[in-house]
């Protein structure tokens, strides 16, 4: 159970007085970021946003001294008011002090109320950013005005934060104040000589200082309070990991060989050669799976790098050796996708493979599951249903897990508890993580690359166009499937401030039937599984000429067919989804194209995105600009698959404190590897903290 100290902090924002649902609505915006799906934050998630500058209020010069777009809080005495002078225009207030002049500007504001603020003849303290409009000093909506008692309250260091439409800096700051009086003190789970030697604060005091700071370095990335949340951050993933891996390898494995009878039967199937990237992989695949010790490998390769096959082969060296696989991808159309790749090169060396969902019910189910349970089956391709304690394998030796992120901790454990033999992992993964990133993700783990593509492919044609050109793109679709193109039309999510009655897939999957007929079709995440397979059936064989879709076709979808992706609300998306996105077509032997149709006016961010987009196919180059762009939570696609990334640490700043992280977590489990030591107590509070609540469980089962 969660140490009860820690509940105030669980508890919904609406728990704190100044939160209403409008407002825990905006906050639930504003922390998630760009077109990311969450729940109501909890008041600790309030404390993991961080602020990303400050306004020094401090800073009081005189208005002689005065340069536009810096923050100043100035002793001004009041001069007369001037009230609009047509519709539309400001209300004015004529200052100054002894060096000079300075107008405050109020649009739509109540002439009654500034008279009461801003009493003429009288002196106040004016805090706002300094403007200047036709060579004259101004402030546009002070931040603060105050009189003499006033001014004692005044933030002296003004923390900013990421907002959103409706939500002001003001009541942000004050919602976050409320939360962090909640905040108690903590035992420490920090070694006291590395606290003090790297003058780190208590944690309470860490958030303190942060949200209320008093100098601009109490939120600098790299001063102490911020270094020792990011130090917290870091422990607790590293604890998790290590606590995991403790229990992947707790037992002995077992030494998988075979004849290669039935690989070469697969090979012999396939209608190419592989790589050598794929031969390299799965040589060093099978030596592991030949060790006696338990697998944990990760297969890196970029979106058509070929993957499933390496996956497929390993799983006919399990079979040789006459065990069972099982494959699992994170969603339903993945799966599925699997299977048919799978399945047909499986029976053609004799292996029998089945697929289960949550989808397959009743006898069908049932008799997978007896032929599972009996040895009868070889390869078992499913979603987390896999899973489920009534699946019950026969002999479970090898297991890939296909985007490995969207996983969490737990359904990693409940594979390994399938086989009490121990289960050899491999990981795939189309996220180029940088090797460095590598070790925060996934912990320690081998790493298998593919970094070639498949000979034969041709580059993608990537144009980006503002959305002004849509009718023109549609009539191009028009000719290119009059020649027998095939078209993924992909849509962003509704943004909740939207709230729209049918969402932005739906509405263009009905314009274009205006145009193509029942040559078009639609898939989204809120269909019901037989309608997305009917959908993406009927777009694979050809029916559909056009595949209307939200992004569950990101990952793993595979029609080779497919030539045209068009990406509508292209600055909407990241940049390492874009790149994911686009990897859906280009898979055959013909030319592709891709179409970013982006909203006119692009941000500065979006536009060097979409750029290195039509410069670059290469997912590493990708992955690297990404991380200079934004920071490495995009790159994983976290905040899309709603899997907590980290909040605080940034890699690329926070290395060091990585690596002390990792050595950290060694010499504490090396010493007290169920946590039961005051100190391991305190690192179960931290592991709830950062609602690593699976990971307790571990310790619990150790
Ligand atoms: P990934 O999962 O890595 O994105 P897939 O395994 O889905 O890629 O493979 C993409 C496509 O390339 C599939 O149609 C697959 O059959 C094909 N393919 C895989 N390996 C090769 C190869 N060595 N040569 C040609 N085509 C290949
Ligand atoms: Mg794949």
């Amino acid at each position: 159970m969660r140490p009860e100290k820690l509940n105030p902090l669980f508890a919904s924002i609406r728990s704190l007085s100044s939160v209403g649902p409008k407002r825990a609505r905006l906050i639930a915006k504003a922390l998630a970021g760009r077109g990311a799906e969450v729940g109501e934050p909890r008041v600790v998630d309030l404390f993991w946003h961080l602020p990303f500058n400050v306004i020094n209020r401090r800073h009081r010069p005189r208005v002689a001294a005065l340069s536009p777009g810096e923050y100043a809080t100035l002793a001004l005495t009041v001069g007369h008011h001037e009230p609009p002078r047509g519709a539309g225009r400001p209300y004015r207030v004529r200052c100054h002090d002894d060096t000079g002049e300075i107008t405050l500007v109020f649009f739509r504001s109540e002439p009654r109320y500034l008279k009461r603020i801003l009493p003429e003849g009288e002196k106040r303290h004016v805090s706002g950013r300094i403007d200047s409009f036709q060579g004259a000093l101004q402030i546009v909506h002070p931040d603060y005005v105050l009189d003499e008692a006033g001014l004692e309250d005044l933030p002296l260091i003004e923390p900013v934060y990421h907002l959103t439409a409706g939500l002001s800096g003001k009541v942000l700051g004050a919602v976050i104040r409320e939360a962090v009086a909640r905040v108690r003190e903590l035992p420490e789970w920090i070694d006291a000589e590395m606290r003090a030697a790297r003058n780190w604060p208590s944690f309470t005091e860490a958030v303190r200082r942060i949200h209320m700071p008093e100098h601009p370095g109490d939120i600098a990335a790299l001063g102490p309070p911020v270094e020792r949340l990011a130090y917290d951050e870091l422990l607790a993933g590293q604890l998790v990991l290590a606590l995991v891996r403790a229990q992947l390898k707790r037992g002995r494995g077992r030494s998988i060989t075979g004849d290669g009878a039935i690989r070469a039967r697969i090979r012999a199937a396939l209608p190419f050669s592989l790589t050598s990237s794929q031969e390299a992989a799965l040589a060093e695949i099978f030596a592991d799976m030949a060790a006696p010790e338990r697998m944990l490998r990760l297969l890196q390769g970029d979106v058509g790098s070929g993957k499933t096959v390496v996956a497929l082969l390993a799983m006919a060296l399990a079979a040789e050796a006459g065990h069972q696989s099982a494959l699992m991808a994170p969603t339903e159309i993945l799966a599925r996708q699997h299977y048919v790749t799978i399945a047909p090169l499986a029976e053609a060396a004799g292996l029998s493979a089945a697929l289960l969902t949550g989808r397959e019910k009743g006898r069908a189910r049932e008799d997978v599951l007896k032929r599972l349970a009996s040895g009868d089956l070889s390869i078992l391709v499913g979603t987390h249903a896999l899973f489920q304690e009534q699946v019950m394998f026969h002999d479970l030796a090898f297991a890939v897990v296909d985007e490995q992120h969207r996983f969490g901790v737990h359904q990693r454990l409940a594979l390994a508890a399938k086989s009490a033999d121990g289960v050899d992992l491999l990981v795939m993964t189309a996220t180029p993580i940088p090797r460095t990133l590598v070790l925060t993700y996934f912990g320690d783990m081998d790493i298998s690359r593919l970094v070639e593509k498949p000979a034969g492919r041709l580059p993608i044609d990537t144009r980006v166009a503002p959305l002004t050109r849509l009718d023109e793109v549609v009539a191009g679709l028009e000719r290119a499937i009059d020649e027998g193109a095939r078209v993924y039309w992909v849509c962003p999510l509704v943004e909740e401030s939207e709230a729209l009655d049918v969402t932005p897939a739906e509405s263009r999957f009905a314009a274009l039937k205006q145009v193509f007929g029942d040559r078009v079709g639609l898939v989204h995440g809120r269909m019901s599984g037989k309608d997305k397979d009917a959908a993406m059936a009927a777009f694979a064989n050809g029916k559909t000429a056009i595949l209307v879709a939200t992004t569950v076709i990101e990952v793993g979808v595979d029609v080779p067919e497919a030539t045209i992706m068009v990406v509508e609300h292209a600055e909407r998306f990241g940049l390492a989804q874009l790149h994911q996105l686009r990897g859906r077509v280009g898979r055959g032997q013909w030319r592709s194209s891709c179409v970013l149709l982006y909203k006119a006016p692009l941000s500065e961010p979006a536009r060097a995105r979409l750029e290195t987009l039509r410069e670059s196919d290469d997912g590493f180059f990708i992955a690297e600009e990404d991380l200079r762009l934004r920071g490495e939570g995009e790159i994983l696609g976290t905040r899309q698959s709603g899997a907590p990334g980290y909040r605080i640490a940034r890699p690329e700043l926070h290395g060091g404190l990585l690596l002390a992280a990792r050595k950290d977590v060694q010499l504490i489990l090396a010493r007290d590897p169920q946590l039961l030591s005051n100190r391991g107590e305190a690192l179960r509070t931290l592991l709830y903290l950062f609602s690593k609540d699976d990971a307790i469980r571990l310790v619990r089962a150790g």
